[in-house]
């Protein structure tokens, strides 16, 4: 079905009640619904990335209609218990935010305590130790910024093209080129620090005063511990933002992650989110190793008493998503009318 006739359809259900009707069934009672979010706009980075990026007033607007709607936020941990024990309240919903950025801690974080909603942020560890922006996210968001231009200067960068700035993918082949120059390089986090800065200059701007920002930074150790200690559950997404497809690196991950986050909350983390939402048949089996519990994915989807606790669905709530969608979701009609897998990116961009 059409995006488009299926808002439509969801829009005619919610004006004849239906929401209302499958939010207090007894189908949804059994159904957990996990929401998943990623960063928060500091300034413009919805525009750059609206499938990532949401405006606090929206996310703001959320959590009022999870109040007008008379959820129940749980923690996930106790919402994955009680949803075994069969017993979930009406309208059960539990909060994650992927990787743990800084915007989570300066707009997303206020706004959850505000609400008294408890909450798990997913945290990758690598960029708490080194306090930088994300090196792959930071060259395209820079590129974005100069949208329309072309540029010869790519030679000065390593580059074999010249810059053209003026499509989407256009931009995308610049970040390529210097991912790939940074792996073939074997650049250090400083190194691409560097790189990126270059990048910046040659497009004219002030790389200290981006990085001054935060945007595309994640909390840094005080940070993550600050948030630890007022109720904020941290948990894993691996150390580098990665899942390596070899058993032993894989669990490095995990192992690192779950010691970085140690070492910040003084709390051990069982519950783990795969980055990007990409997995494999073998991943569950080498959490489990690694005394993992759960494991969420970017699929959409109710969680229900039999979903494998490995592969559990989320609703991944965007700027793009609309209010009588996000509704829907709650209600748990969504899950009957969309399409269960996220349309996948255009030009995905390694996040790490
Ligand atoms: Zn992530």
């Amino acid at each position: 079905m059409l995006r488009k006739a299926k808002l439509a359809t969801l829009g005619l259900l919610r004006s004849a009640g239906a929401f209302e009707l499958v939010a207090n069934n007894k189908w949804r009672r059994e159904r957990l619904l996990i929401l998943c979010y990623h960063g928060i706009s500091l300034e413009d980075e919805h525009q750059w990335r609206p499938p990532l990026y949401m405006q606090a007033e929206l996310l703001e607007r959320r959590l009022e209609t999870l109040r007008a709607m008379r959820c129940t936020v749980l923690p996930l941990g106790e919402a994955l218990t009680r949803l075994r024990q069969r017993d979930l309240p009406p309208r059960s919903v539990a909060i994650t935010f992927d990787d743990g950025t800084y915007d989570f801690y300066k707009l997303a974080y206020p706004l959850l305590k505000k609400h008294q909603f408890p909450v798990t942020v997913y945290q990758t560890t690598y960029y708490t130790d080194h306090e930088m922006p994300i090196f792959n996210l930071t060259c395209s968001y820079l590129l974005w910024k100069r949208r329309g231009e072309q540029l010869d200067s790519a030679r000065e960068l390593g580059l074999a093209e010249a810059m053209d700035l003026r499509t989407e993918l256009g931009r995308h082949r610049v970040v390529r080129g210097l991912i790939e120059l940074s792996e073939r390089e074997n650049l250090t986090g400083q190194q691409k620090n560097e790189l990126a800065r270059r990048l910046a200059g040659i497009l004219g701007i002030d790389y200290a005063a981006f990085s001054a920002t935060r945007i595309l930074q994640l909390m840094n150790a005080h940070e993550v511990a600050e948030v630890g200690k007022n109720g904020v559950d941290v948990q894993l997404h691996s150390h580098r933002h990665r899942t390596p497809e070899d058993e032993v690196l894989f669990r490095r991950e995990i192992s690192e992650n779950r010691v970085r986050i140690r070492a910040m909350t003084g709390t051990q983390a069982i519950h783990f989110c795969y980055p990007s939402g990409v997995y494999r048949p073998e991943f569950p089996g080498w959490l489990e190793k690694e005394n993992v519990i759960s494991a969420t994915t970017c699929d959409a989807g109710l969680v229900d008493r039999h979903a494998n606790p490995f592969l559990l669905p989320r609703f991944v709530d965007t700027s793009s998503r609309t209010q009588t969608e996000f509704e829907s979701w709650i209600s748990g009609l969504g899950t009957l009318v969309a399409v269960r897998k996220a349309a996948p990116q255009r030009y995905v961009v390694p996040e790490d």
